[in-house]
């Protein structure tokens, strides 16, 4: 005790405060408007910390310390190592498994992010007391909430369980302790940010402590072959609490997103030692919890009402998971001197882009229009394949025609009006046949490599937003109010239709038919972009 006193007095002389980027991680002996680090403005929190508080904890590295020679590790061949790998722990919450890789890896740290009351607990009470029933045992400590609190949650969604342990705990020595003397096959630690070690002087939550709290758990984690979850909270600015230290740490980083009012939250994968970042989960809030969506595109559009104007179905892909959403558009005249752009669960500044490329491109007029621009579901998709959406839903909204119901649509659109090849074409179109989709309208590019599917849909190849325009919209392009080059336009259009060249019905029944792809390659591009009197809008495709 002498010795330990002494060993503190000699501490306590080297304490000094400092002040630590809680973004960061980035320490300076004097407070800082902003991080010379990480950039990030008033991040800073005074911390009193020991010069090597990781000595001074004792315990557990004292001991491993003496046991360093026995415990360091023997080169292992690859197949050794397959063949000794713990098997994976489904936690019964199928969305929340396909996230983690396929289930949970015994002695793995995975850090679940999220808002504040977006639903964490309630995910991880309910795959805590599935996991704990197929486990034998489970342990959730909370310092959020008291175990009455927990149990009553447990209560109002249908959950019970003799064999999940609960308690109300945030100092990290008895986390720790009530982990080694129980045993569980895994635990919750709820959340990271109310945890302390009491050995540092740091308050719960600060940089400090979190990282401390988590270092301590991943060893924990690994020395014991036992699953941790910990539950963080995400700051104001949509970052987890010393994000890239905590990071760092933990070997699985999940993030659940979504509108705290909508019906639908996200579960994504944002690092995962043990598994793809692809994966993502789809849950709906019900009374009875979060429920494991397994086919989430149905349910987007469940709600969709075909024939409605301003409507469009896109095929985007999340991870790797294809999704279908419906993105609505709404064209209304403007009080305003500058016109409102309003746009939920898309890019904000991608919206701007298609809506300059349809004024300028396609000569219609948005100048005096409010444009409202949404992804419907709650969903947010920031992937350049929406942008096809987004021009189609705007253009059948202002011209209030509808989009063919049993069409779906992907492709980035570029500044000069070009519709772009993008990623996971076959994916996409995939989905879009599964979910009863008869035609997609999509980037040529690439699409010979989409032959083996022309008996599940019909597929259209497009090079240009106003082929797309011609394809799902006949007649969106032909009278606007626009000045005199347009009218010009608008005899090309008639003169191309009379001809039978208009590819919106003329090409759209057997566009599908790939084998005609290659003869008609270019025909359907020069049609519509490079038509006399248009060329000038399409500058860079003009020359063949
Ligand atoms: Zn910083």
């Amino acid at each position: 005790m002498c010795g330990k006193q002494a060993a503190t007095d000699k501490l306590m002389a080297k304490i000094s405060t400092k002040y630590v980027c809680q973004s960061c991680g980035y320490d300076a002996p004097r407070w800082m408007g902003k991080c010379p680090d990480c950039g990030g403005f008033n991040t800073f929190a005074e911390e009193r910390v020991a010069p090597t508080p990781r000595a001074s904890l004792g315990g557990a590295s004292a001991a491993r310390a003496a046991s360093a020679s026995a415990s360091w590790s023997k080169p292992q061949t690859l197949s050794q190592i397959g063949a000794a790998l713990p098997p994976r722990i489904l936690t019964g919450v199928s969305e929340f498994d396909r996230v983690l890789g396929g289930g949970v890896v015994p002695g793995s740290l995975v850090l679940i992010g999220g808002d504040p009351g977006i639903g964490k607990s309630t995910l991880l009470i309910e795959a805590a007391v599935r996991l704990a029933q197929s486990q034998g045992s489970g342990l959730y400590l909370s310092g959020e909430e008291s175990v009455a609190q927990i149990s009553l949650r447990a209560e109002r969604l249908g959950l019970v369980s003799n064999d999940l342990m609960l308690a109300s705990e945030t100092d990290l020595m008895a986390i720790e302790s009530h982990i080694r003397d129980t045993r569980p096959s895994f635990a919750v630690v709820d959340s990271i940010q109310t945890v302390a070690h009491p050995g540092l002087d740091s308050a719960p939550g600060t940089l400090t402590q979190v990282r401390e709290a988590a270092t301590s758990l991943q060893r924990l984690a690994k020395d014991n072959g036992v699953a941790i979850f910990i539950v963080g909270h995400v700051n104001k600015e949509g970052n987890l609490a010393g994000p890239r230290a905590l990071e760092h740490i933990v070997d699985t980083v999940l993030q659940l997103e979504g509108d705290e009012h909508g019906q639908f939250r996200i579960l994504r994968a944002t690092k995962n030692r043990f598994g793809s970042t692809n994966e993502l989960g789809v849950f709906e809030m019900t009374e009875r919890g979060m429920e494991s969506v397994e086919n989430p595109s149905q349910l987007f559009l469940s709600e969709r009402q075909s024939n409605a104007p301003g409507s469009v179905v896109v095929a985007t892909v999340e991870g790797a998971r294809p999704l279908l959403v419906e993105v609505q558009a709404l064209c209304a005249p403007s009080y305003f001197t500058s016109p409102r752009r309003t746009v939920t669960g898309a890019d904000f500044n991608r919206v701007n882009v298609v809506l300059a490329v349809i004024e300028k491109r396609l000569n219609m007029r948005l100048g005096d229009m409010d444009v409202y621009v949404n992804v419907v579901g709650g969903v947010r998709v920031t992937e350049p394949a929406l942008d096809l959406g987004i021009a189609l839903a705007v253009i059948s909204g202002l011209r209030d025609m509808p989009v063919p119901p049993d069409s779906c649509v992907f492709g980035e659109i570029g500044l000069a009006g070009e519709v772009r090849a993008v990623s996971h074409a076959e994916r996409r179109a995939i989905e879009a046949a599964r979910l009863g989709f008869e035609r997609c309208v999509l980037p040529r590019t690439g699409l010979q490599k989409l032959s083996h599917l022309k008996n599940e849909v019909q597929l259209h190849g497009i090079v240009t937003l106003r082929a797309a325009v011609d394809a799902l919209l006949p007649g969106a392009l032909r009278d606007d109010g626009g000045g005199g080059a347009f009218r010009g336009k608008n005899k090309n259009v008639k003169g191309r239709q009379s001809a039978g060249q208009h590819p919106g019905q003329g090409t759209l029944e057997n566009a599908g038919a790939l084998g005609e792809i290659d003869e008609s390659r270019n025909g359907d591009f020069y049609d519509n972009a490079a038509a006399p009197g248009e060329a000038e809008d399409y500058g860079p495709f003009a020359n063949e």
